[in-house]
């Protein structure tokens, strides 16, 4: 009996790994999003263990990637994920806004099959781009039955990462990406996907075509202007995620803002600008807190509850919830 190839299909969206610079020293000043898929493609060797199409859904740096974007996004990897001819679904990215896109996914999605998320630091016309080994590794693990198992990750650096910890943590190098105290949940190295983690869950939190809220972040700092928060009030926010020092706390002189500005109906969860912790203060006041999310994570999980109705009573629960995600 023939094995039956594995096939994977590749959706581009943009980014540095489609980059393009005028020459191959440049790894700084290039345009990202500017190559067709094809192109990555053809930098790939050939592969006689897994059969490969694409699709280019979007040509974007994303930088400018709004939460539509992410919504069009959840809706096309749900239908390529779905299409029986398709055993693993690629999704080509920029980096800057990685984690925001495989957080929503991951959020919005139960991806019965692979579904990884790839980029890359420098640009395809660099002298050694990262591009193709990430894009050729992402291919390998989501043509890996295992990589189901682990709902939405993405393969960067030779390291597998969970969307719940995924961060861009560097500016510029090609290890820019990590999962913070998590650690990576594998590795890839010459097509064989190693796992460092057990199985998790793959029921999706939300509907993809859930309404999201509009919610700002602010960070603490000394002397922060009272204005903040009011322009969040006068610009639409529901929601505001404070990422306050340490373990959330918040400016004495801004506190009593935030709870009028609560009491006006805005939605606050608390969190960290320190990178890495859980927010567990019990809060008297009674924000909730982000728990182990970062801000931005936070974020998209405020945007989606609050689009959902979730009462905020509810919220804190939630928080926790996903937090061990
Ligand atoms: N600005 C680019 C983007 O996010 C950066 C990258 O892909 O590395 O599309």
């Amino acid at each position: 009996m023939t094995r039956r190839i594995p096939a994977v299909r590749i959706l581009a969206t943009g980014g540095t790994i489609a980059g393009a610079a005028p020459s191959p020293r440049d790894t700084s000043g290039y345009q990202a999003g500017a190559l067709p898929v094809d192109a990555l493609l053809a930098a790939l060797p050939p592969m006689d263990d897994v059969r490969v199409d694409a699709r280019q859904l979007f040509s974007l740096d994303s930088k400018d990637a709004l939460p539509g974007f992410w919504q069009a996004l959840a809706r096309e990897a749900a239908l390529a994920l779905t299409d029986p001819a398709v055993d693993g679904v690629v999704l080509t990215h920029g980096t800057d806004t990685m984690e925001e896109t495989a957080w929503f996914l991951h959020l919005t999605l139960a991806p019965a099959k692979p579904l990884v998320i790839t980029g890359a630091m420098r640009p395809a016309t660099a002298t050694s781009a990262d591009g193709p080994m990430n894009l050729l590794q992402a291919v390998q693990v989501a043509a890996c039955p295992h990589a189901a198992r682990q709902g939405v990750i993405a393969v960067l650096n030779g390291q597998i990462h969970h969307a719940r910890h995924l961060r861009k943590a560097h500016t510029h190098r090609v290890d820019a990406f990590d999962s913070g105290e998590a650690g990576p949940v594998g590795f890839v190295q010459d097509g064989y996907a190693g796992w460092l983690s057990p199985p998790r869950r793959t029921t999706p939190r939300f509907a993809p075509e859930t309404p999201l809220a509009p919610v700002d972040i602010l960070f603490d700092y000394p002397g922060i202007s009272a204005a903040m928060v009011d322009a969040a009030l006068r610009g639409g926010a529901r929601g505001l995620v404070w990422a306050g020092y340490g373990n959330g706390s918040v400016s004495g002189r801004i506190e009593p803002l935030l709870r009028e500005a609560h009491g006006r109906g805005l939605a606050i969860v608390r969190a960290s600008r320190t990178g890495a912790g859980r927010v567990g203060v019990p809060d008297p006041g009674g924000f909730p807190q982000a728990a182990g999310l970062d801000p931005y994570k936070a974020r998209i999980a405020l945007m989606l509850a609050l689009g959902a109705g979730t009462p905020p009573a509810a919220l804190q629960a939630l928080f926790d919830t996903l937090s061990y995600e």
